[in-house]
């Protein structure tokens, strides 16, 4: 069957936030559910993408690029609580504000966060100390695989830190369609995460912010530590921060007492109390901050972030990236992770 509006040999460079040069043989605009039966007639491998904020292409993909473009804000109000029917092609940022302007709160410390709301549950969007899963009830995808709909309970989502279903070889096949979220109309602030107590305290609000205010301190406090990736190329934080067990983390903090840990509770099996520890600082004191490989450099600003001079290539980007993994697995003993999904083939 011919696809209407397949377009071929498409330019990816757009389509990623890191904008290494890249093709893929064909790209698919999803817009409607009505287009849900052509998914098995499109060229495979089928990659799923929403604004590239999250996805660095370091070869030509060979088969198609689906991009979710499925809009719609739909809500119900049930007491004190709002439920919200939200399209995987909308904004997250634009849906945080959307939110602001309906008196629906939760979402305040996730807002400035680049990409689309259907990315938003892979890897369980978080900023600020406060993550998506607190807010999901369900979610609708297409299971490519059985070619139907399936709708997902939070549980079923299996979300941690930075990581969901949807990242596990299980749940590679689902195209996230509609998230379903259950909002507040009542505002209570998350204040406790420590650079958000100084930008409140700095601005003078550190009581009492009102929901704009808090939107308002998190949208400055990102613009002053992210490049914005409209400007430079980057994907935020490129290395995931490790989890260490309890032993690992005495360890470190003897050798290293000013490296930043945060005690997680009951995350790891026999472990009843795990620490994620900061990549930033470990990579910092290893200083990678402003080092390049040809035109992919660590940020000046954050030794987390990676960026893009304007011409960087995969090969530049792939060799500082483990140059960055070899040193802090050699000082610290522990492997970074990365955030971002590498696409290659
Ligand atoms: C400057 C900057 C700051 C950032 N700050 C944060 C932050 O504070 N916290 C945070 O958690 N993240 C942050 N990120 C990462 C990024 O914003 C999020 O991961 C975001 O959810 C990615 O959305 P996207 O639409 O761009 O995803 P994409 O990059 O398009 O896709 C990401 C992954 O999701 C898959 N995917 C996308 N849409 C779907 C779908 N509908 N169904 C199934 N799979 C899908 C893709 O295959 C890919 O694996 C930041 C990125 C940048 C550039």
């Amino acid at each position: 069957m011919a696809i209407p509006a397949l377009e071929r040999d498409a330019d990816l460079i757009g389509h990623s936030t890191f904008r290494l040069p890249a093709t893929a043989a064909h790209l698919f605009r999803l817009g409607s559910l009505d287009d849900l039966t052509l998914i098995s007639e499109l060229p495979k491998p089928v990659l799923v993408i929403g604004q590239g904020s999250n996805t660095l292409f370091l070869d030509d993909w060979p088969g198609t690029v689906l991009i979710n473009e499925i809009m719609g804000i739909t809500h119900e109000v049930r007491e004190d609580q709002v439920h919200v029917q939200v399209g995987a092609g909308e904004s997250w940022h634009g849906f945080v504000l959307h939110c602001l302007s309906q008196g629906w709160h939760g979402l305040e410390n996730l807002a400035l966060i680049p990409g689309s709301v259907g990315a938003a549950p892979i890897q369980n969007i978080g900023a600020y100390g406060v993550e998506l899963a607190s807010f999901v009830e369900r979610i609708l995808a297409w299971d490519s695989q059985q070619h139907r709909l399936i709708t997902l309970s939070a549980n079923a989502c299996q979300f941690a830190y930075r990581d969901s279903l949807f990242k596990q070889p299980q749940g590679q096949h689902l195209i996230i369609l509609r998230v379903d979220l259950c909002l507040s109309l009542q505002f209570s602030p998350q204040l406790h995460y420590p650079a958000l107590q100084n930008a409140l305290k700095a601005r003078g609000l550190d009581d009492n912010p009102s929901p704009d205010q808090l939107v308002q301190t998190i949208i400055a406090l990102r613009r002053e530590r992210l490049p914005d990736p409209m400007k430079v190329a980057n994907v935020g934080s490129f290395f995931k921060n490790p989890i260490v067990d309890e032993a690992k983390h005495s360890d470190l903090v003897k050798s290293h007492p000013s490296l930043p840990a945060w005690p997680i509770e009951g995350k790891q099996e026999n472990h009843p109390i795990s620490y994620k520890v900061s990549a930033a600082w470990m990579i910092d004191q290893l200083g990678f901050r402003g080092q390049s490989v040809g035109q992919v450099s660590v940020s000046e600003a954050h030794a987390l972030v990676l960026i893009n001079q304007g011409h960087g290539r995969a090969e530049e980007l792939v060799e500082l990236m483990e140059m960055i993994q070899r040193a802090v697995q050699k000082e610290f003993g522990v492997s970074l992770e990365t955030e971002p999904r590498l696409i290659q083939r």
